[in-house]
């Protein structure tokens, strides 16, 4: 952990500095839309004639009793120590990747996944694979279970699913996808129409270049003009 904040936090005052050498000016605020070439930051506004979205996502969240013991990536790559046993919600790429690294370390690792199969939408050639590694390595599946409570006990955490499975654990941690931070951008203002977890773009936006943010692409049109 010391070597984490070695490492990352120089990053964000380095990049900083390094930006402003460069002519980048950097405004720290929450930006609003206000029209198409005009952006709100606290009190001040800005024109351009184009803004690039890179606002990124968030970790989904479970509404079920005890999602208070739920914790996202962002502690799990806190935590000073890891704990004895883990269990993750949701066997995509970011369980998938953590198990990994907790079940090297030895611990008690259990994935809980809704379908049937882990890192939907992957080769299944290598999903198998990687699967069979990992239970190889003491991780314990189990799909077709939903979640539906967490609750504190004596012995730590007690996760039950929808079946009556039930997993004691010490720390859960939440990994059942991201959503997009589109809310309160000004984006309505614009025509833009949201729809939950992704960005639909109407004829308002004439180019769409990808980060991370997802779209609705079956509604994307682009208007080259
Ligand atoms: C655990 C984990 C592991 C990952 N591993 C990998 C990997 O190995 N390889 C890989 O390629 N990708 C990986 N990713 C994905 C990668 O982190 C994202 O794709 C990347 O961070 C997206 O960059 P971004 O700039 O679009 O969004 P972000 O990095 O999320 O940045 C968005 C920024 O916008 C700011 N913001 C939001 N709203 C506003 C507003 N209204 N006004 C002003 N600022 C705002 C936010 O504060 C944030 O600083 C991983 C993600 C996670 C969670």
């Amino acid at each position: 952990m010391t070597y984490k904040h070695q490492v990352i936090d120089p990053l964000a005052p380095t990049m900083t500095q390094l930006f402003t050498q460069m002519g980048i000016t950097m405004i720290t605020g929450d930006a609003t839309l206000v029209d198409a070439h005009t952006v709100k930051v606290g009190g001040d506004t800005y024109t351009a004639d184009n803004f690039v979205l890179g606002t990124g996502q968030r970790p989904a969240t479970l509404d079920i009793p005890g999602k208070e013991y739920i914790h996202d990536s962002r502690a799990f790559l806190d935590l000073p120590d890891m704990p004895q046993r883990i269990t993750f919600i949701g066997a995509g790429i970011i369980a998938m990747e953590f198990a990994a690294m907790a079940a090297t370390m030895g611990r008690d690792v259990h994935i809980v996944e809704f379908s049937d199969h882990a890192l939907n939408g992957f080769n299944p050639d290598y999903v198998a694979k990687l699967q069979a590694k990992l239970t190889q390595q003491g991780v314990q599946f189990h799909f077709g279970e939903a979640v539906t409570s967490i609750a504190h006990s004596q012995q730590g955490l007690t996760v039950t699913t929808k079946s009556g499975l039930t997993i004691e654990t010490d720390y859960v941690l939440g990994a059942t996808g991201r959503v997009a931070n589109v809310e309160n951008l000004g984006l309505e203002q614009l025509g833009i129409e949201l729809r939950a977890a992704a960005l639909p773009l109407t004829t308002t936006c004439r180019r769409l270049y990808r980060t991370s943010t997802p779209v609705a692409t079956s509604s994307i049109k682009y208007n080259q003009s």
